[in-house]
Parts: structure tokens; sequence; C-alpha cells
């Protein structure tokens, strides 16, 4: 089919105009490997260029299974082609790092270091990192403000009558540089009658990352040991509060199928995973919901939105919130730009689409950004001041600077419940 239909939701074609940088165009490249052609420079060159964010999946009328098919292009990709020393390089960095939790932890205390010394105002005034190391600027300018970040416990017990044993994925950037964001997790749940599960010493990467970018091996080796690590508890659920590692999780079941010895309870453990919008929609509330006099900009992570399908649940559960006026961003199924890893290895499209998504976020006129991912939590903070300086004074936060109060799903709904003043969310 050629209908075209996903072109117009696919970021990279609206970026570069390229019918070769749309679904469609990668299809049909895809297509021509199919056929004999080489694996050529450029081919993988629209490979690479593809953010993964499914929009054009939930476009295309034909149910066209286009996520199916750039997972498993881009597994050829890793196996066949031979990228350049620098790119190599690059890669390699990033996957010694990112998808391990304590090494990420590692680099807090020097990145506190640089916060609070006031070099970080430097850097942005003077440019200099940018011209000198850009990967080295990017990362810099994604690293959200530090907070505490206190070890979470084994296991939190139900507040009140226990409805549901719940194991809970920590993450590797939500762990590290997101803590807050796991402890609003934990008790929402157990305020919502889930006894928490939590394992924080046994559970690493989710395998996420590695699924996404063609590294199947190194997925399915996370994936195993995320199983073994929650083997001895009886769960009912498996939450995660991270829309890319929510939807990795889920397809476990797909990725072990040929793994005699974890086939079977890989799918027993899919099975089980939910989204923790998700589940907490399906259990119903019990807890008591407080008001939060706050205008709230929705945005829908693309691994949520468009890979899980899950829109209503976040949108339900904050308009249950009394006094707490939910606004809609324009262009919804259009992507942030952060995909993973793609705003680290493409900085500069990943920074026009940043930007794009957060005038869109501005021009709600809204207080605070929720969403359900740290990668875009990251993304749309570091593009919000761009924004605003870009469109002139009167597109500036209701918070009257350049930036814009973000937060997670979870913390909206703790603050709620623990009747925390609005403040807490704003500041
Ligand atoms: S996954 Fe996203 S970037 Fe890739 S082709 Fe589809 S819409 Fe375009
Ligand atoms: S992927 Fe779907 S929407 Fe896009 S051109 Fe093909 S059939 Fe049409």
């Amino acid at each position: 089919m050629h209908c075209g239909f996903c072109l117009p939701s696919c970021p990279t074609y609206l970026l570069w105009g390229e019918e070769m940088d749309s679904p469609r165009g990668r299809i049909h490249l895809i297509k021509q490997g199919l056929e004999g052609e080489p694996l050529s420079e450029t081919m993988v060159g629209h490979f690479d260029r593809c953010l993964g964010c499914m929009a054009c999946v939930t476009a295309c009328p034909s149910g066209v299974r286009y996520d199916t098919l750039i997972e498993r292009t881009r597994q050829q990709v890793e196996r066949r082609h031979v990228r350049s020393p620098r790119e190599r390089a690059l890669r390699a960095a990033i996957f010694a790092l990112f998808p391990y939790p304590r090494r990420l932890r590692l680099l807090r205390g020097p990145l506190w270091a640089y916060q609070a010394s006031g070099l970080r105002n430097l850097v942005d005034r003077t440019g200099l990192l940018r011209r000198l190391a850009p990967t080295l600027a990017t990362l810099e300018s994604l690293a959200p403000r530090l907070t505490r970040a206190p070890r979470p416990p084994r296991r939190v017990p139900a507040y009140g009558p226990r409805r549901a044993a719940v194991g809970m994925l920590t993450g590797c950037v939500q762990s590290a540089f997101f803590p807050g964001v796991n402890s609003a997790t934990a008790r929402v749940l157990a305020a919502e009658g889930c006894e928490v599960v939590i394992n924080p010493e046994r559970q690493g990467c989710c395998g996420a990352l590695s699924l996404h970018n063609g590294r199947e091996e190194e997925a399915r080796r996370f994936a195993r040991d995320l199983i073994d690590a929650f083997a001895a508890e009886r769960l009912d659920y498996f939450v995660v509060n991270a829309a890319g590692c929510g939807s990795a999780l889920k397809e476990y079941g797909d990725l072990l199928a040929d793994d005699p010895a974890y086939a079977e309870r890989a799918a027993a453990f899919a099975a089980r995973v939910r989204d923790l919008s998700e589940l907490l929609v399906e259990l119903g509330p019990v807890a008591t919901r407080h008001p939060l006099p706050v205008s709230v900009a929705y945005h829908d992570a693309c691994h949520l939105g468009h890979a899980q399908g899950i829109r209503s649940q976040p949108r339900e559960l904050l308009r249950a919130i009394p006094e707490l006026e939910l606004r809609e961003i324009a262009d919804p199924e259009l992507c942030c730009g952060s995909a993973g890893v793609w705003n680290v290895l493409n900085p500069e499209p990943a920074a026009r689409l940043g930007e794009r998504k957060a005038r869109d976020v501005l021009a709600t006129g809204a207080s605070l950004l929720v969403t359900a991912n740290p990668g875009c939590l990251m993304q749309i903070a570091a593009a919000l001041p761009r924004a605003a300086d870009a469109s002139g004074p009167r597109s500036t936060s209701p918070r009257g600077d350049r930036g814009m109060a973000l937060a997670h799903t979870a913390q909206v709904l703790d603050a709620s419940i623990r009747r925390l003043p609005v403040t807490r969310l704003l500041d």
C-alpha cells in the first residue's frame, strides 16, 4: 500500500521532506534489501534517522507493522554494517553507560558539583562546550537539575487492605536522575492498596535501549536478568513508569520466544506488565484525591501513546483530580525528538523537534507540563527556554521565567493524594 497517510505524522519527513526519510520510503528500502540490494551507507543513514516513534503505526489505515520492520532492520544493520570509527566509539560509549544504573548513579556526584558551582551558566553563556564537544554539550544540556536520591526500599506495604502485589521497575535514567518519580510511583501504588516489591539491589536495565537499537542479544541478556530478579516473588502485576521501558517489557514474550529456558516465563512476565496509569485505571481508585488548582498540558510519550496505545488512562487520572484543568497540546502525535538516545546521536534535528514541541506546550498557557517518560521530560525541559526566547516575552510560562514546571503523572497523583500544596509541583 502506498497511500501516504503516515507521512504528515512522521517527524523526519516533516524535517527534511525526503521520501526516503518517511515510513513509506523506509519500507521501500527494506523491500529493496529483502530483494538482494546490498546495505549501503545511504540506506543505513535513512534507517538511523528514524526515531522509532511509531507515529506511522498509529496513522497507517492498513495496519502495516512498521515497528516490527524497523526493529528487524536495525538488527540487520548492527550485524552487517561497519560504522565509521567515530560512530562506533560514540555508540560503544553510549551502550557502556546508559543501560547501567550503577554507572549512571556514579555520574551524580560530579554532575551535582558542576551544577552547584555555577559552571553550567558559564558554559551556557559562552557556548564553548558546543564548539569543542557537541555530543558532551548535548548530554550536558539534557541533564536535569539533580535532587536527593534516597535508596528505594525493598518493599512498600499496601495502605489499607491489600488489593494486589506489584513489582516495580526502577529503570536506569529514572533511578539515577528522577528518583522522586520512583518514590511517588511507589507511594501512589501503596495508597491504592498495592504491596510494592522493588528489590532495588537485584534489578538492572530492562533492555529497552538495546532492543530499540538493534542489539537484540544484549536486550535478551537484560530481559533474562530482570525476569530472574523477580522470579521468587508472587506478583499480580509488574508496573513500569517509563514509556520506552514499558513497551519493551511487553515484548519479552517475543524477544525470548526461541529460548527454551525462558520462553514460557517471559510470556507470563510480559502478560503481567502494566504502565502505571494503565494499572491504576484497571484497579479503580480507592485513595481520596485532594484539589490541585493547576493547569496541566499533558504530553503523550511516543512509546506510551503509539507503541502501547495508552492515551486515555493518564488523562482520566489527571481529570479526576479536583480543580486540575487539563489542556491539550497541538499535534500530540508528533515526537518531541527524544526517542531513547536519538537526541544524543542526532543533536541538531532533535533540538529542532524539541523546540517545535516546546512552542506547542507554551501555547497551551498551562503552568505544568506532565508526561510519563524521563527522556521526554529532559528533552522538553531543555527546549522550553530556547522556544520561549525565540517566541518573545508573550510566550513565557505563567511562572514568568523562560522555563516551565515539569512533572511525571505519578508526581501529580502523589501530590493530590498526599494533599501537598501545588507549589511543590511548580517550584
Ligand atoms: S517511526 Fe517515527 S520517525 Fe520512524 S518512520 Fe515512523 S513516524 Fe517516521
Ligand atoms: S505505511 Fe501505511 S499509511 Fe504509510 S504509505 Fe504504507 S499503507 Fe499508507
